[in-house]
């Protein structure tokens, strides 16, 4: 079993090396190349841990598709451009987009399309799945292997999987949180001696009692300043949908799913999904200071309805049997209603000079 096999190599590691910081233990988990989740798991769909919302409904994908559409128009129709989706999952969204962008055959024409995705057995699925679209995808593995060129990037649900940092106040400042090995030679959490700066915390939280967590995400910052500084020149738009939280925060957010059910973190390393939420306060000053304007952000209800999520569903449902018109009628409440999806996703939108992003205001 490589899952079992993971817990104890992990194990091997800490004993040898000491403890892993929490971003070192979920990029473990979540990419080794032999047992980590994404490369060995089926993390999507009734069977798997969790349903994201191009898997809820193809409306989902479709209204992204028309909002990217409306951005190649303020774009200025450009004759090249590079549409790429990070994390793409099993291709649903990138499946139902490029259907609605067939509306505009110059999109089509003008897109190169490019998939970043680490896991090569995503990348046939999701190559399957876009078997019959009107473009071909090719496989890249970070962002920095995209060419050069005007860019329309969408990201859904992949900050979230990338590795954040945990520091733990204490008596002596902010230290990082670790993963190290107890007495009976589990895993526990600890402080280790690495410190946050005193000025990377905001004034709000610096009073916090001891105990308390502040997270990091220089990974997510990092790719999120790349793609600033890209849609800065040549130009472009891009969006991050993902569950997180529009300004800095004490918490912890660390946490593990595995078969739809929330599980204990340190538990299943490798075979449980571990996400943490997205900071979108600190992914739109990334995108900033990479030159692009980040465009006040929205909760994915508010962004799906003011993109004509109602009136799709209205028109998908027509014609069709009771049951199907009830089940348009489920993904709707699923992906907008507060209680559901609605509210803990947000949308953020991030543009070149000039450029809008429909449904969202104009920065200026
Ligand atoms: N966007 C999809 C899937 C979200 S799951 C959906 O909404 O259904 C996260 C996706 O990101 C998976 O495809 C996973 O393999 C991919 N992924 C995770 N970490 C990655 C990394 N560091 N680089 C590229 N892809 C990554």
């Amino acid at each position: 079993m490589p899952a079992r096999a993971l817990k104890d190599r992990i194990k091997a590691q800490i004993s040898a090396e000491g403890p892993l910081s929490v971003a070192d233990y979920m990029a473990i988990c979540l990419g080794d190349p032999e047992a980590g989740y994404y490369t060995t798991r089926e993390p999507f769909g009734a069977t798997g841990d969790f349903i994201t919302a191009p898997e809820v409904s193809q409306m989902f994908g479709e209204l992204i598709g028309a909002s990217c559409l409306a951005a190649y128009e303020a774009m200025g129709a450009p004759d090249r451009f590079q549409l790429v989706e990070l994390g793409p999952g099993r291709g649903t969204l990138m499946a139902d987009l490029l259907r609605v962008c067939t509306l505009r055959p110059a999109f089509l024409k003008a897109a190169s399309l490019h998939l970043v995705e680490t896991s090569p057995r995503l990348r046939k699925i999701q190559q399957e799945t876009l078997a019959g679209a009107p473009l071909k995808p090719d496989f890249r593995t970070t962002f920095a292997d995209i060419p050069d060129g005007p860019l329309i990037l969408i990201a859904n649900e992949f900050f979230d999987a990338l590795p954040i940092h945990q520091f733990v106040k204490t008596s002596d400042g902010w230290r990082e949180r670790q993963v190290g090995l107890s007495a009976d030679g589990g895993f526990i959490f600890g402080a280790g001696t690495a410190r946050l700066p005193d000025d990377a915390v905001p004034p709000r939280i610096a009073g916090s009692a001891e105990g308390t967590i502040l997270e990091t995400q220089p990974a997510a910052n990092a790719i999120a300043e790349d793609i600033g500084a890209r849609i800065a020149k040549p130009g472009g738009a891009a969006i991050f949908i993902d569950y997180g939280y529009l300004e800095t925060g004490p918490g912890d957010t660390l946490q593990a799913l595995y078969r739809h059910e929330f599980d204990d973190v340190l538990a299943h390393p490798g075979e449980a999904d571990l996400t943490a939420h997205v900071n979108f306060e600190a992914l739109a000053a990334a995108a900033a200071r990479g030159g692009a304007t980040a465009l006040p952000p929205m909760t994915q209800g508010d962004f799906l309805l003011r993109s004509g999520l109602l009136e799709r569903a209205g028109a998908l449902g027509a014609g069709k049997s009771r049951e199907e018109q009830e089940a348009i009628h489920d993904a709707v409440e699923r992906l907008a209603a507060p209680a559901e999806m609605g509210d803990l996703f947000k949308v953020l939108a991030v543009t070149g000079a000039g450029i809008s992003f429909l449904p969202f205001d104009s920065a200026s």
